[in-house]
């Protein structure tokens, strides 16, 4: 099992690098423990995939240094690393069973044939494969092929970390959820380090204890799941994560609070203050979900226009103007409004951030 750090580690594509454009992954420190389920997760280009193959050795960083388990191992080549590796496109031989497929990273590991055949048994349950092992591996869907590309990674129990990239993303949609099950009671049962790169943040947020999030080659944060939905450390976060994400909307400050097309949400002096001091452009950031219908006047609540409603089974989600800007509000199950109608919705200050430049202001 493996604790993996990232100390100032950085990359480069091309020769040599003048400014901080050139380089593909910004400098960044990461700990991983032991064990852990984490996610790295951000839009496509943001690094993702450098990042991962720094770790298994396929790409070595322009910079900073790469620890297994305290010990450098920068320069050591993959097959020194002991890390499984799980690539979006299934690498399986078609000549093959599906058998010999996920027996082939035993080869030389010296097993015996009755443990093989057992670990083959147990990796083929866990990905509903047992019916297939004798089938040839040529002319499967593509959802057994990656299932089959995951079992290579998990058959050899001994490997200090399984890194995963993007291996959902040709599997049927109705088979994801099963297989996201699957990997999770894998990981659950066999306490390896797992790093899931994704750009889908329900895999990410389903999957991980942490996860970090990516965005123009750098780390904008890590948290688990529930401090990314209600912490977001800038806008990028704030929107990208939830669906819909947080709404953002343009602001003033004057004494005490925000003003948002002509009216007021209440703000902490120190929130206030402080935004001024860091400048920059302001926002007012509520997510979908913590806004609530209030009757009117009060306090911390200001007036909307519902424009349209969708329903989403037993939730409604509902699309409302204020003034000029546009606001997604989430109801409760026992909420409910109507495209037309105008109501008030409250900003609780718990879960009300002003952004400045971005940030967010605490
Ligand atoms: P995706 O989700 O699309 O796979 P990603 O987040 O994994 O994206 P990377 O593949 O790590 O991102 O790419 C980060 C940046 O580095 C991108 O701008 C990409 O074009 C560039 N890049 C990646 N691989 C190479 C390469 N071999 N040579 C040159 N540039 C590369």
């Amino acid at each position: 099992m493996a604790r993996i750090e990232l100390r100032g580690v950085a990359h480069a594509y091309g020769p040599a690098p003048t400014s901080d454009k050139d380089y593909a992954l910004r400098p960044l420190e990461l700990t991983w423990e032991d064990g852990g389920a984490y996610a790295l997760l951000g839009p496509s280009g943001c690094g993702k995939t450098t990042l991962l193959n720094i770790i298994s050795g396929l790409v070595r960083p322009s910079r900073g240094q790469v620890l297994i388990n305290g010990v450098d191992v920068t320069a050591a080549p993959p097959q020194e690393r002991n890390i499984a590796q799980v690539f979006q496109f299934p690498v399986i031989y078609d000549t093959m069973t599906v058998a010999e497929n996920l027996a082939f990273p035993l080869r030389n590991r010296g097993l015996g044939k009755a443990e093989t055949q057992a670990r083959v048994e147990e990796v083929a349950g866990l990905l509903e494969l047992t019916p297939d092992l004798r089938r040839r591996a040529s002319g499967l869907s593509a959802d057994m092929r990656q299932r089959i590309s995951l079992g290579r990674g998990l058959v050899r129990k001994d490997v200090a970390a399984i890194l995963l990239d993007e291996p959902l993303t040709v599997i049927d949609p109705h088979v994801k959820w099963l297989l996201r099950r699957k990997l999770k009671q894998v990981h659950e049962s066999l306490r390896v380090t797992l790093v899931y790169v994704t750009h889908d943040q329900v895999e990410a947020l389903t999957l991980a204890d942490q996860v970090v999030v990516m965005n123009g080659g750098r780390v904008v944060q890590v948290g688990t799941p529930q401090e990314l939905f209600e912490r977001p450390v800038d806008t990028f976060v704030g929107y990208f994560i939830g669906s819909p994400g947080m709404n953002l909307l343009p602001c003033t400050l004057e004494e005490g609070g925000a003003v948002v097309e002509g009216q007021r949400v209440p703000l902490a002096p120190e929130t206030c203050a402080k935004a001024r001091a860091d400048g920059g452009e302001l926002k007012l950031g509520i997510r979908p979900e913590f806004l609530r219908r209030v009757p009117e006047g009060t306090p911390s609540s200001v007036r909307v226009e519902v424009t349209q409603v969708e329903n989403l089974g037993r939730h409604q989600l509902a699309t409302a103007r204020l003034g000029t800007q546009v606001l997604k509000v989430r109801l409760a199950e026992e909420e409910h409004l109507s495209a037309g109608e105008s109501c008030w919705l409250e900003f609780p200050g718990q879960w009300t951030t002003l952004y400045a430049g971005g940030r967010a202001v605490p």
